[in-house]
């Protein structure tokens, strides 16, 4: 299945909540959810109907799909493998796509948006304990090792990115030296450090009809 290329803006009011897949633009007044909350579509503002239960759990599915940017088939991988391992399904899921290196290089500022990263590791920008990985879905352990490419580090944007990361709040389970284009991740984050919008036990519902 192909990546969505079309305007990611109508993926937030398809969910009906912001997803943050714009970088910079997201927290500015020029966020589309905040302009036109209602459904995209070529009929006009139209109301949000009343869901059935298999409705929700398959919105929350593809949200979090979006937020992370992941196909279907990765999503489902990801679902299998946090359902055979030990501990709450849900949480596990999420620790998975949180650990994602593309979802790491973005929480620590590196990138102000998870596609912008996904774009530094694929391009070969991000070294991970001193080899350069360009898979964007490698999982990140605790004790890694995150840094920007020494010859990457003059790039324009990798520049202004780093200008901008000087206000962000790198979450606890990870460590940045923007300074140095450094980072560390400490430890997996606990569900209450994965600030997504997202009912994971519903997605765990659908997958287990
Ligand atoms: Fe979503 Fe960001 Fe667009 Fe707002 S600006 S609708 S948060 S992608």
């Amino acid at each position: 299945m192909a990546r969505y290329q079309g305007p990611v803006c109508r993926l937030c009011r398809r969910e009906g909540s912001k997803l943050f897949l714009k970088g910079e633009r997201c927290h500015t007044d020029k966020c589309a959810i905040d302009r036109k909350s209602y459904v995209p579509g070529q009929h006009g503002p139209t109301r949000r109907g009343k869901q059935s239960e298999y409705g929700m759990q398959l919105r929350e599915k593809q949200k979090a799909r979006r937020i992370y940017g992941v196909l279907e088939n990765q999503f489902r991988k990801y679902f299998k493998e946090a359902d055979r391992k030990k501990g709450i399904t849900g949480e596990t899921l999420l620790q998975l796509l949180e650990t994602r290196l593309d979802n790491v290089v973005y929480r620590v500022g590196f990138a102000s948006s998870r596609d912008e990263a996904r774009q530094l590791v694929n391009h070969g920008h991000i070294i991970v304990n001193g080899r350069r990985v360009d898979v964007s879905s490698f999982e990140v352990k605790p004790g890694d090792e995150i840094t920007i490419r020494e010859k990457s580090r003059n790039i324009p944007r990798v520049q202004e990115l780093k200008e901008l990361a000087e206000g962000h709040k790198v979450p606890e389970w990870l460590e940045a030296d923007h300074e140095n284009y450094s980072a560390k991740m400490v430890r997996v984050p606990a569900r209450e450090e994965i600030d997504v919008p997202v009912e994971e036990h519903l997605i765990v519902e659908l997958y287990s009809r």
